[in-house]
Order: structure tokens, then sequence, then C-alpha cells
């Protein structure tokens, strides 16, 4: 139901961005990718998805309006690309803060603020954010990433008042902790440095606040975000979806 809309995702050479890529290449969107990695890694994604993959930094306001000049006109935006750092707010790399809130808070403000006008002009779009359990709740180290997180959602609630009239629909989704590489990397490490075993870094480490003790897969995510692109979406706008096995219940 999506062939004749394209769908940029920042961010989707990996993780979360790419199963959300392939979901909506699925239903048959044209796809423009963006992200970091292996270029004969990129390439073969490229070429399994039919996309084209522009590697803008979003840390950079020149690189996100490069992208988005590259990116052509925009019916389905997806602003996914994000980092995370931890360090007690006395210690924090002020540099870390300033990239950290660039391109999970600034660069969704600039994506969304030069795909509007196109959007309005068709009276048509999708604003999908990926922010976290932590635009809704803390945790202590994380001051950057809570902030840019929270920012984002505020962001979103602006735009799906500012838009309400059109319909372009603008909404976070909120994950917890989500099954990707990166997670599943951390557990031999985590296991050595504890003393724990696999069952025991999972619950009890990882999933300590996420109550199903159960992680979200990247395609539950790709999912979700399939379903915000349909009609039968139209009026959930500004919300912010949880997919946290139950964190933010607490
Ligand atoms: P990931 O590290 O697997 O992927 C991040 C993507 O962003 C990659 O494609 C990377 O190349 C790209 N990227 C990084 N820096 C960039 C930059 N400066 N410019 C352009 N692209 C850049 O991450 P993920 O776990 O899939 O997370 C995706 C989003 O979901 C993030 O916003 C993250 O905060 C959020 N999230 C993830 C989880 C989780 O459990 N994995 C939980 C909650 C929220």
């Amino acid at each position: 139901f999506l062939s004749g809309k394209r769908a940029l995702v920042t961010g989707s050479t990996s993780g979360i961005g790419l199963a959300i890529a392939r979901a909506l290449r699925a239903e048959g969107a044209e796809l423009v990718l963006n992200g970091f990695g292996e270029p004969d890694a990129i390439a073969a994604l490229c070429e399994e998805l039919g996309a084209r993959h522009v590697g803008a930094d979003l840390t950079r306001r020149e690189g996100v309006e490069a992208l988005m000049a590259a990116a052509g006109a925009v019916d389905i935006l997806v602003n996914n690309a994000g980092m995370q750092f931890v360090a007690p707010v006395e210690a924090f790399p002020v540099e870390k803060w300033d990239q950290i809130i660039a391109l999970n808070l600034t660069a969704a403000f600039d994506t969304c603020r030069l795909t509007i006008p196109h959007m309005k002009a068709q009276n048509w779009g999708r604003i999908i954010n990926i922010a976290s359990a932590h635009s809704l709740t803390a945790s202590p180290f994380k001051s950057a990433y809570v902030s840019a997180k929270h920012g984002l959602t505020g962001l979103t609630k602006t735009l799906a008042l500012e838009l309400a009239r059109t319909r372009i629909t603008a909404n976070c989704i909120s994950p917890g902790y989500v099954w990707t590489p990166l997670v599943e990397n951390q557990i031999p490490d985590t296991m050595k440095a504890r003393g724990l075993t696999r069952e025991q870094v999972i619950e009890d480490v990882m999933l300590e606040r996420q109550p199903t003790k159960d992680f979200a897969q990247p395609s539950d995510l790709g999912e979700l975000a399939v379903f915000l692109c349909r009609d039968a979406a139209q009026q959930i706008t500004g919300s912010n979806i949880s997919m946290d096995g139950g964190w933010t219940a607490q």
C-alpha cells in the first residue's frame, strides 16, 4: 500500500532503522537509506532493498541539509539515527552532549523543517520519530540522551498541532530494550565482567527495568511504523507509542 511513496529512514544501515526500512519496503515504499557502515555492506543493502544511500553525518546541520537535498521529496520521514553516552553530569564531555543533542533532537527538527513543505503541498505525510522509554522516564548518567529524547516528544507534539488540519501525522515510537546486534554483543563481556550466566545478564542486568523480561524485535518496530502509515492511523498524531514491555507502566 506504500508504492509510489518515498521513505527516508535516518540511521538505517543497522538495527531498528534497517528493520523499519525493510518493513516499509515490503509494503512497496521507495527507500532512501542513511547511516554509516562498510561500503560493501551498504551496497549490498541498497541492492537488496532497491534503495539509495546517502551517508551524511547528521550531527552537522550541513549534513542534514545535504541528505535532504539528495533525498528529494520525502513522503514518509523516519527520524531514527541516535547515539548514547553514559557519564555523570559533572563529568559529561561537553562535545558528547552537543553531538547527542544534535543527532537525537536537532537533526529531527531539520529533517522535518525541510520535508513539511512537500508534505503540505500534497496534503499527506507521515513523520515517525524514534524516541525511547527514556523520553518518558530517566536513568542516571544518561543526561544528554534523556534530554534529547524528552525534547523529541515535545517537538513531535508541536508538529502534530501545527499539522493537525492536514493529512500529515507526527508521532513518536518509544522502545524499551530491543534485541539488536549491539545488545547481543554486550552479553559475553558482561557475563565475564560480573561472573553471571547468560540468563542472569539478560534478566537482571539488561532487562532489570523491563517487566516482561523480554526484548522487542526490530521487526516489531517495523510493523508499528508500517501501521502508522496506514489510513487507519490517520487520527493517531502527537502520540508517543511505547513498545517497552511495561517499563514505563511502573
Ligand atoms: P544502532 O546503533 O544499531 O543504529 C544507529 C544508526 O544510526 C546506524 O545506522 C548508524 O550508522 C546511524 N548513525 C549513527 N551516527 C550517525 C550520524 N552522526 N549521522 C547519521 N547516521 C548515524 O542503533 P539502534 O539500537 O537501532 O537505535 C536506533 C534508534 O532507536 C536510536 O534513536 C535509539 O536511541 C533508539 N532506541 C534504541 C533502543 C535499543 O534497545 N536498541 C531502545 C530505545 C531507543
